[in-house]
């Protein structure tokens, strides 16, 4: 039930791991990390159970680090709390990874289209029908940014998602229906969170995002646009914290 996502000049899995450590409050039943290494190559560690699962994983089975990642801890609505359900899910080509707070209402409908279109599927949530259709979309536009817009246009329901792909490194791509999702400004580097406790850590400065918006974060810019692609003008805030 949290998200984390970053971009910039330290290396991420720390962050996230430290960020997830944070929104552990919430309670969750797996978590997982997608990283995109100095290569370009695409690492993924994914474990139910407790944090220290997942990064007893990371130790047995390390990935590459590297400056853009993202990372997610699951509370379980379809499909139950298993290795192979936790996120990030990756889209059927294996390039992009993909995480997801909420329920997908209508993504039994987008299974059926995208199985009779000859795509598979790894696991039973909901979310992986998000993954896949961003990779047939990503293959249409060439674009994370624009596949990623006519992507969540097709999703009916509550959610927070972030996606990376493995041809744009340095992007960080999310958006919100019904669900939080919050930018964190740095300095070289820049965050998004469910909740700012995600990012409190490393800054103060945050950014909301409005309802049915799409952010895109890379370590010197971060663009707010609404569903069809439109600038929106977003709103910075100091987050009063004392912990
Ligand atoms: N509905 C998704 C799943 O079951 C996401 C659940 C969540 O909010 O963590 O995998």
């Amino acid at each position: 039930c949290g998200i984390v996502g970053y971009v910039g000049e330290n290396k991420s899995l720390e962050v996230l791991i430290g960020g997830l450590r944070r929104l552990e409050y919430r309670g969750y039943d797996s978590a997982g990390v997608a990283v995109i290494d100095e290569d370009g190559g695409l690492g993924v560690a994914k474990k139910a159970g407790k944090l220290v699962k997942l990064t007893d994983e990371l130790e047995a089975h390390p990935i590459n680090d590297g400056r853009t990642g993202i990372g997610h801890t699951r509370w379980a609505t379809h499909g139950g709390p298993t290795d192979r359900n936790a996120h990030p899910h990756l889209g059927d080509d294996g390039r992009l990874a993909l995480i997801h707070n909420g329920i997908i209402e209508n993504f039994s409908e987008l299974k059926n289209e995208l199985l009779a279109e000859g795509h598979t599927f790894e696991s039973e949530t909901d979310t992986e029908v998000a993954a896949v259709l961003l990779g047939r979309e990503y293959r249409a536009a060439g674009d994370l940014r624009l596949a990623f817009q006519r992507t969540v246009s097709r999703l009916e329901g509550a959610f927070t998602l972030l996606a990376l792909h493995q041809d744009q490194p340095g992007l960080v791509i999310g958006a919100r229906r019904n669900s939080p999702l919050v930018i964190g400004l740095g300095d070289g580097e820049n965050f998004l969170g469910s909740d700012v406790a995600a990012f409190v850590e490393h800054t103060r400065r945050a950014v909301a995002i409005g309802q049915d918006q799409i952010v895109a974060i890379t370590a010197d810019s971060v663009t707010v646009t609404d569903f069809d692609g439109a600038v929106v003008e977003a709103e910075e805030f100091d987050v009063a914290w004392d912990a």
